[in-house]
């Protein structure tokens, strides 16, 4: 096959694995390898610019919204991450970024393997709750996400409130769920990012009540109505509101520092009570963060380091699967 004919059957493949992972939260192959084929496609597409395509998936923000939630807009587009997968492409982003900006501080968090939502507090009262959709427009999944214990229905502040972050699926709650599944002969699901997914999309809060999920909290979204300058004093502002915060971040001043860290997690990864696909690497300073911008669908303030991929036995599929 020729690089324009593997473009071709690349995007087509992809958009594929898109609609099975997005829309009915049922991939048929693991992120790795979807990842891998992104990143080829992309590479091809680099050398073959007059292949360009608006609608290939490399040009997308993933998602979908889908019938049955009402939509909503959001206030500013929730944005996903580029990917960096060795220590070279950290230094890059490390390099580029230090190129732009004096003193530079990272804060490095985990990246969590659910999905993305906002929540919306006016008055100091929970208004609803919107996933990201395809970035601009989402759906409000209000009902279910009220299920989820560790979210406060009300916080010790006034002022309009937005916060992003990631609901996802405890290993025991998945665990839990596809024992239950497989005692009523139904299908298993594939992973907890998918049974998070499919849970918040249940139009019973009833079931998703029952799926047992959590969340963690990671970006304040209006942060600057607060007079908050670092994504370290954000995080902070979060657990005072009684948002769930991960206390397990670091701020980092280089590549060595980040590397050191994501090291140092990674060896535990298997020990967290939740799943983590990789750790995000942010610029602390928030006006920096503003100065440095976004393009079309990702910010250039920011990216994610994917773990690589592991063999692993499961419990409970008893089977060997990559992940
Ligand atoms: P992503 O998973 O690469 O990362 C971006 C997301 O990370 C953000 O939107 C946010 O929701 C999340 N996140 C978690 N912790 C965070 C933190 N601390 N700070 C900021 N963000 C945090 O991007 P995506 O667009 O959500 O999904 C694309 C990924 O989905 C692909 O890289 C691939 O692994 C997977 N995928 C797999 C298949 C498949 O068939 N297996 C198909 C499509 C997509």
């Amino acid at each position: 096959m020729n690089e324009e004919n593997r473009i071709l059957f690349l995007r087509k493949e992809l958009e594929k694995y898109s609609i099975e992972y997005y829309v009915y939260d049922n991939p048929s192959v693991s992120d790795q390898e979807y990842d891998r084929l992104m990143q080829e496609l992309m590479t091809l597409e680099e050398k073959h610019p007059e292949m360009y395509d608006a609608n290939s998936p490399s040009q997308r923000i993933i998602g979908q919204v889908l019938e049955g939630f009402e939509k909503v807009r959001h206030d500013s587009q929730m944005l996903s991450l580029g990917n960096v997968f060795n220590y070279e492409e950290i230094e890059e982003f490390v390099n580029r970024i230090q190129g732009s900006v004096k003193d530079v501080e990272f804060v490095v968090e985990c990246k969590y393997d659910g999905l993305a939502m906002s929540l919306i507090y006016e008055n100091g009262s929970f208004v609803r709750a919107v996933t990201r959709g395809d970035g601009l427009v989402g759906e409000d999944v209000s009902a279910n996400i009220k299920t989820i214990q560790s979210i406060p229905m009300h916080i010790p502040e006034r002022r309009h409130v937005e916060v992003r972050g990631e609901v996802y699926m405890p290993k025991k709650s998945f665990e839990e769920l596809n024992e239950r599944q497989k005692k009523n002969n139904q299908a298993l699901f594939a992973n907890p990012r998918n049974a998070a997914a499919g849970s918040i999309r249940q139009l019973d809060s009833g079931v998703c009540a029952s799926r047992k999920l959590d969340a963690y909290w990671y970006y304040f979204q209006n942060a600057q109505d607060f007079g908050i300058l670092t994504q370290q004093e954000a995080l902070d502002r979060m657990r005072s509101l009684n948002f769930k915060v991960n206390p397990l971040y670091k701020v980092c001043k280089n590549t060595k520092e980040i590397w050191e860290f994501i090291q140092s997690i990674q060896e535990k990864r298997n020990d967290l009570p939740y799943e983590i696909d990789g750790m995000v690497i942010k610029l602390n300073s928030l006006s920096d963060q503003r100065t440095l911008g976004s393009t079309a669908k990702v910010p250039r303030y920011a990216t994610a380091y994917k773990f690589p991929a592991e063999r692993v036995q499961t419990r409970l599929l008893d089977i060997v699967i990559t992940v």
